[in-house]
This record gives structure tokens, C-alpha cells and sequence, in this order.
């Protein structure tokens, strides 16, 4: 595709990114009605699995998801013991049907695939949710790598964090910086893109360049506010303009993206190659970062 060749805003004294980080809720797709099922979904499994009062779920939703990052997290932290599995179950995979409310999005797909950074995925959600979102947006084998809730909270977990009573997830600066670490990158090299000003606020906090998507408003901790990530050509056009060109193949086994730029080789991604097990531990012991099947 043809882009622009100026600078965008973000190129002045900044150091070139080694990594996007990108939400993906909302930020990769905008659907309210996801969003609306989601949030009826929550409270309907706060009312019949939890047994919290119907007059307070949609407060104390509210209450959880401003103090604790997810009304999840707010849960668990109050002592509410969760099958993680079967809350995502019932709030995500098992309510949403991904082909009536997702469209394939080829031009996003066209963006994403002329920039030639690594590109992770960082969502709160569980995986299912996340692959079933990538592969119905047609988007799944543009990334490098997702992190989602079983592997932030696995990654959690070996630093010492204490999953049993508690769930890491965003805006928690301690996400921002074990992914990081897993990305073998300095916060300074990632540009973060979310529909939230506050999960960008706290990773702004700690070098990150960040993106607000959705609102065209600059906050405190934002960087850069886009309507929807297909302006990135206009309003970024600098990371379209990266010396290697991501290529794009049909094989038989269906469509693969080659990077040509030694970009990758910089730094240590320690991600499983594709067509490992999901999740796998790397040879240095760390925990892999999930790379979607594509
Ligand atoms: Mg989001």
C-alpha cells in the first residue's frame, strides 16, 4: 500500500520501536455489542455463580473495574473464589458469537502487515477469546505473539506474584514490565496502542510511547490519540516506512508473513515456533509467549 513518508509526531527524538504492543478489545475492532454482552454476561455470572445481590452487581462492577483493572481482578481480591476457566467460559467464548459480530478486516490486515515491528497482542481476556476475535478479524497471523490472561497470569506467577488471591492484568504497571522482560525489550522501546487512557497512563509512566485508540482526545499519559488503528498510515507513517517489507506468502498451508529485516534477530523473543504446543516452557526455562496458529 502507499503511505506517507513524513515523520509522524512520535518520530521527533524518539528512539525507532522494537515492539508494538497492541490491546485488543476495542482497540484491534470496535463492536459496542461485544462489549455490551460482556458486561451483562459479568454481572449475570456475579448474580447466579456468585450469588451477589442483582441490586448491586452493576455497581459493584463499576466499583472493581476502577480500583482493581478488571471486574475479575476487583473479585477476586474480595475473596471471591473463581474457576478462571469457567468465568471466561461464561463472559466471553461461550456468550459471543464471533461470526454475527465480527467482520473480517482486510485493511486493517494490509496496515498491519506493512509495518515491520514485532507486534503483540495484550489483552485482559483469556486466550480463546483473543484467537477467536484474531481469527474472525482475519488479523491472527499478523502478530508475533499474544499475551492474554492464562499466560500474563502464568508469567505472574513464576515472578512471584500471588495468583491465588489476586489477578495481574492492565492497568497493574507489573504487566507492562514482565512483558517487557519476556520481550527482552526496554519499556522504551514499545509503543502501546488501548482504548484506555488509563491502562496507557500507567505504562506511559514507565517510558512506554503510547496510543490512545477511539478518541481523538490527548490525555494525561497519552501520546498520541487516533480515531481507529486504520489512521496509522496518516497519522503514523513512519512505522510503515520501516527499511524491511514484510512479505506475504500462499502456501499450502495458508497464508505466512516473512520478515526480511534482521529486526527480529535484535533482540531475544523468546516465543515457541510455530506449531508448538501453545504454551511452552523455552529452553532457558521461561515461560513462551503464545504465537497464534496461523
Ligand atoms: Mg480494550
Amino acid at each position: 500500500m502507499t503511505v506517507g513518508s513524513a515523520p509522524g509526531p512520535l518520530a521527533k527524538g524518539r528512539p525507532a520501536p522494537k515492539v508494538l504492543l497492541i490491546d485488543l478489545d476495542d482497540t484491534l475492532y470496535r463492536a459496542h455489542q461485544v462489549a455490551d454482552i460482556v458486561r451483562q454476561r459479568i454481572q449475570e455470572y456475579m448474580v447466579q455463580k456468585l450469588g451477589i445481590c442483582k441490586d448491586e452487581v452493576a455497581t459493584k462492577t463499576t466499583e472493581f473495574y476502577l480500583a482493581y483493572g478488571t471486574t475479575l481482578a476487583g473479585l477476586v481480591a474480595n475473596g471471591y473464589h473463581i474457576d478462571y476457566d469457567d468465568w471466561h467460559e461464561f463472559v466471553h467464548q461461550g456468550a459471543l458469537d464471533y461470526d454475527t459480530l465480527l467482520q473480517p478486516d482486510p485493511s486493517l490486515r494490509d496496515i498491519l502487515c506493512s509495518i515491520d515491528i514485532p507486534k503483540y497482542i495484550l489483552t485482559n481476556a483469556n486466550r480463546m477469546h483473543a484467537e477467536c476475535v484474531l481469527a474472525r478479524l482475519g488479523l491472527i497471523d499478523c502478530f508475533q505473539g499474544l499475551f492474554y490472561f492464562e499466560n500474563v497470569m502464568e508469567l505472574a506467577a513464576s515472578h512471584g506474584f500471588d495468583v491465588s488471591h489476586g489477578v495481574l492484568c492492565k492497568p497493574n504497571p507489573r504487566i507492562y514490565q514482565l512483558v517487557a522482560e519476556q520481550l527482552g525489550v526496554g519499556l522504551s522501546d514499545v509503543i502501546f496502542f488501548d482504548d484506555s487512557a488509563r491502562n496507557l497512563a500507567s505504562a506511559h509512566a514507565l517510558g512506554t510511547t503510547t496510543v490512545l485508540v477511539g478518541n481523538d482526545k490527548l490525555s494525561p499519559g497519552v501520546d498520541l490519540a487516533i480515531p481507529t488503528l486504520h489512521d496509522l498510515p496518516t497519522a503514523m507513517p513512519e512505522l510503515l516506512d520501516q527499511p524491511g517489507l514484510v512479505h506475504e506468502h500462499h502456501t499450502s498451508h495458508g497464508r505466512t508473513h516473512e520478515h526480511h529485516s534482521a529486526s527480529l534477530a535484535l533482540f531475544a523473543v523468546p516465543v515457541a515456533v510455530a506449531g508448538a504446543p501453545a504454551e511452552s516452557r523455552t529452553s532457558s526455562g521461561g515461560i513462551a509467549v503464545h504465537v497464534p496458529a496461523s
